[in-house]
């Protein structure tokens, strides 16, 4: 039989910007230096990136599991399948599993610093105090 649709299959994530085990694929950058990335990313459970910071804006849309996000110095919420929120550029804040596995789409503008890793305290704290994207704060 013929090869059919070439898979896309995120690889382990070794670039030590990551607590716990996450598969990633990227599209981009192309060879002039796009400012547009996009990264499949599949966390396992309680796995998620370091604290920090895009350049641009990135958006995060949810494929599978629930997935949290925090900004410094605000409750983390969780999102569901299907639902994107919008992070503001230059602003420090981290995502990852909410205790599951997950995955999350991430289109990001420009590039990105990475930061100190979320500890296990800071991340139970996180999912503990964590409300869902269209609760009431
Ligand atoms: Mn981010």
């Amino acid at each position: 039989m013929e090869a059919t649709w070439p898979m896309l299959e995120p690889m382990l994530d070794s670039t030590g910007n990551m607590t716990g085990t996450v598969h990633r694929a990227m599209f981009g950058k192309n060879p002039s230096g796009s400012e547009v990335s996009a990264h499949l990313v599949q966390f396992e459970a309680a796995a998620r990136t370091h604290w920090h910071t895009h350049d641009g804006e990135q958006i995060l849309i949810v494929t599978a599991g629930t997935v949290i996000v925090q900004r410094e110095h605000q409750p983390a919420v969780r999102l569901e399948p299907g639902q994107a929120i919008r992070l503001p550029a230059d602003e420090r804040h981290w995502h990852g599993s909410a205790g599951g596995a997950a995955a999350h789409i991430a289109v990001n503008l420009g590039n990105t610093v990475w930061l100190e890793a979320v500890t296990d305290l800071a991340f139970d704290a996180a999912v503990k105090g964590a409300r869902g994207l269209l609760e009431e704060a």
